[in-house]
């Protein structure tokens, strides 16, 4: 039924999902993804939660392999103002970003209020052990536990091991993108969580190893440029965003 012949609802349809530059985004904020989470909490999993950003996008375009995990990915959640801007030009109805660093807090109150079962992965050793214990302190009764593991698969068997041994069933991984993304997707039926999600950096802003941008920054949309001012070596990773932005204007809408 076409959106606007139909003489029965004055509604327009929501779209839910979109593509920029050929990767999907699913049009949801924080709220929406959030349920959507403890929805795939309690069917059990794997499933595998993707948070898109800019250089997401650009990397996908000329790493297939990566494109094809995020196309496979169970929700690709749209993380930062870029990504929300050129979803939103496509007629996603978004209110805002949802960043993995956004999504700790919020994902560690559910499993303490619903009994479900925590697991950091990655960042340098010890973050993600402090994160675990700031967690446990703010969320009482969170059964969290935490690895700083790598990425390479030498590391497999000990990760593995340290995983199975908590039993979780929400598992988040620091590694940085696309390494985490790529890990999932290469253990994914052996990890035996409901939900893997990769965080980048998360774990070091919410320890306070690298501060986040102010917030009259973070409201202004302008945390990439906090970041960028603290990390300076970010410069040549975000070389990739007038490129970005010069595309998703030329694509078709
Ligand atoms: N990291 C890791 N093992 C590695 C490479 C990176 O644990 O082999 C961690 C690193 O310590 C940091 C995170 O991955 O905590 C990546 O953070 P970054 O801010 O670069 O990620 P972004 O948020 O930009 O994707």
């Amino acid at each position: 039924m076409s959106r606007l012949g139909s003489t029965y609802s004055t509604e327009p349809e929501r779209l839910t999902q979109t593509r920029i530059l050929g990767v999907r985004v699913d049009c949801l904020d924080m709220t929406a993804a959030l349920a959507q989470i403890e929805r795939f909490v309690d069917e059990g999993g794997p499933h595998l939660v993707a948070t898109v950003n800019p250089e997401f996008v650009m990397q996908a375009q000329k790493d297939r392999e990566f494109a094809r995990v995020l196309q496979d990915a169970d929700l690709c959640l749209p993380d930062g103002v870029g990504v929300v801007w050129a979803a939103r030009r496509q007629g996603c109805d978004m209110r805002g970003p949802v960043a993995g660093v956004d999504l700790v807090q919020p994902l560690a109150a559910m499993c303490a209020r619903r009994g479900r079962r925590l697991f950091l992965l990655g960042a340098a050793p010890g973050v993600a052990a402090d994160l675990a214990a700031r967690l446990r302190e703010a969320n009482e009764g969170l059964e969290v536990n935490a690895h700083s593991g790598a990425p390479d698969p030498a590391h497999d068997l000990e990760t593995l091991h340290r995983i199975h041994d908590h039993h979780p069933d929400v598992l988040l991984v620091a590694y940085g993108a696309p390494a985490q993304e790529m890990w999932i997707d290469r253990l994914k039926d052996r990890l035996g969580v409901s939900v893997a999600i990769g965080v980048g950096g998360a774990f070091d802003y919410l320890t306070g190893r690298v501060p986040r941008a102010p917030a009259w920054m973070r409201r202004a949309r302008l945390e990439w440029l906090g970041r960028l001012l603290r990390q300076p070596w970010r410069v040549r990773r975000m070389a990739v965003l007038p490129v970005y932005a010069v595309k998703v204007l030329r694509a078709p809408k």
